[in-house]
């Protein structure tokens, strides 16, 4: 019996060949400089800042290039697959706006692209079709190893300080004799294909990363795994090697924990004599911690996970611009000189990426984010703030939903200048920061004086009443509080006052105090001017009644 016997054994279905699935997938039609990447996700539940940063990559290289950017689900190690993780990712994508030009979705029956499936448990027939090849060409068999035995051999080879892996004489099955492999499938005994590695890991090979540069490792020398035994599916490194080679990625862009694996892929492509694609390995996201500096980690840092942004309501804008900056040292260089462009313009060098780790910092954030939101418009704002709390906050959604005019002219405090206020950090801050406009949280809260003596505060705040016009101009409003406030024993000047405190009771800022407290519970707020104009004459007056009947 011959290999060509055990190919046709293993995989009787198989009838399309390695130039077949050439044919169908052909050289795109694109641009010579134009670039194609994609973000290739394992649906596991939630999505690290980590793989934010590789799908930011990947999107501006292909943008940036005129290329193509697609999503490739990699669903083939099923028993790690969460519900709802494609919708999630697909939401982030659209959400900062990097929607792939190619994509399968098929909870929604939508698909886009020559090249698919895009999900990796639907081209089972294409991976095979590649295993089939090394089956008869000899470079792959079935091994039987059980668990338990490689369990026995891992634990030798820690025990002697030597390589962990399939290789050399641990490699039992890799010279099985046909009959006697066909003999045990028969039987039922269970069998992964491997790869029979021609390697030697004494040898050295040179690997170009385009981020981390020239790296000079030893050969692959392991028979992996390349067809699992549960399900068929083949592994990640084989996976890579048909669907980058069959989609034409020119460029993967992927996380430093699989440079280890670059030998192997290596190896896989040599083997085929497929072109390798350009590699991008990004560097680890690391954060202050204190004095040190430490990657960041889903299980400390909340951070890290993407839902944290959109739970805080940071602008899409902002994190995109966050994370830009750490993708690229010149980055915020060329944000400077190009202020309104897409980041899709900015032409990302892999050079200029830290290999040593990217420091993301959550200040840099809230900084930009505070700048963004204050350069929008009261409209935007609403929007953001609508938005934001369809989501996370309900009640404050139908609140914003049914005072819309009010609520813009609110954020619009000190806006509309040179130097607008910078009172929003995120959406979630809104409510925190204007709760006490609206009566449905005002009415309900604790109006508290400080150490003011409420005498006083009942005295200030009836004759604030009796001045009170909700038609005077700014000027004209504080002539009359400077008026009052002398009337009442206040000094009207705080810089004579400071001087000379003994003649007076206090100063014209308690008296706006007092007055800002009755309308607001705080001390500190914007304009308060704007402020009554916005809560108009109805509530001011109400808001002042009810402090001096208490
Ligand atoms: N599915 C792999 C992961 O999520 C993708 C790595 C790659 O981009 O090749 O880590």
């Amino acid at each position: 019996m011959s290999r060509e016997d055990l190919a046709e054994f293993l995989f009787p279905n198989i009838t399309k060949t390695i130039e077949d699935y050439e044919k169908l997938y052909p050289v795109r039609n694109l641009d010579e400089n134009a670039k194609v990447t994609r973000y290739a996700p394992s649906p596991t539940g939630f999505m690290h800042i980590g793989n934010f940063l590789a799908a930011t990559i990947d999107y501006v290289i292909a943008k940036n290039s005129g290329g193509i950017f697609y999503l490739r689900n990699e669903d083939t190690d099923t028993s790690r697959e969460v519900d709802g993780a494609v919708e999630y990712i697909r939401h982030i994508l659209k959400h900062y706006q990097m929607e792939p030009d190619e994509y399968e979705y098929r909870d929604i029956h939508e698909t886009k692209g020559a090249y698919g499936p895009y999900i990796q448990s639907e081209r089972k027939e294409i991976y095979q079709t590649f295993i089939k090849h090394l089956v008869r060409e000899g470079k792959a068999y079935p091994c039987f190893l059980t668990q338990e035995e490689m369990d026995v051999i891992r634990e030798g080879q820690a025990k002697d300080k030597r390589r962990i892996g399939i290789y050399g004489r641990y490699a039992k099955y890799r010279d099985l004799p046909v009959e006697e492999a066909i003999e045990r499938i028969k039987k039922g005994e269970a069998y992964t294909i491997r790869l029979k590695s021609s390697g030697d890991f004494n040898r050295k090979f040179k690997f170009n990363d385009l981020a981390f540069g020239e790296m000079e490792l030893p050969e692959n020398d392991l028979d992996i795994p390349i067809m699992k035994s549960k399900d068929g599916l083949p592994t990640y490194h084989f996976a890579h090697l048909v669907d980058d080679y069959l989609m034409h990625t020119t460029h993967v862009v992927r996380g430093q924990e699989w440079v280890s694996s670059i030998p192997i892929h290596y190896e896989l492509f040599k083997t085929f004599g497929f072109p390798m694609p350009k590699y991008i390995h990004i560097p680890l996201i690391l954060k202050k911690d204190g004095d040190s500096v430490r990657k960041i980690s889903k299980r400390l840092d909340p951070e890290a996970r993407m839902s944290y942004y959109e739970e805080k309501g940071y602008p899409a804008y902002a994190l995109i611009e966050a994370i830009m900056t750490i993708a690229n040292s010149n980055y915020e260089a060329w944000r400077e000189g190009h202020p309104t462009s897409s980041f899709t313009e900015f032409p990302f060098s892999p050079k200029k990426m830290s290999a040593s780790g990217a420091l993301f910092d959550l200040d840099k954030l809230d900084n930009l984010s505070k700048n963004y939101i204050s350069r929008l418009t009261k409209e935007e704002v609403y929007k953001g703030a609508l938005d934001w709390s369809q989501k996370y906050d309900p009640e404050f959604h139908e609140i914003l939903s049914k005072y819309k005019e009010y609520s813009m002219a609110i954020y619009n405090i000190e806006r509309e200048q040179k130097k607008p206020r910078k009172d929003y950090t995120y959406y979630s801050e809104i409510k925190e920061k204007t709760w006490y406009m609206y009566d449905e949280y005002f009415l309900g809260s604790k109006v508290d004086f400080l150490e003011y003596d409420l005498e006083e505060v009942k005295k200030i705040l009836k004759n604030y009443q009796n001045i009170y016009n909700e038609n005077d101009t700014q000027e004209e409003w504080f002539t009359k509080i400077k008026e009052m406030s002398e009337a009442l024993g206040y000094a009207a000047n705080v810089k004579a006052y400071k001087e000379n405190p003994e003649p007076y009771k206090g100063s014209i800022v308690d008296v706006t105090n007092i007055i800002r407290i009755a309308l607001t519970t705080l001390t500190i707020t914007p304009d308060l001017y704007s402020i009554m104009k916005i809560l108009g004459k109805e509530k001011v007056l109400a808001r002042l009644n009810n402090q001096i009947a208490k």
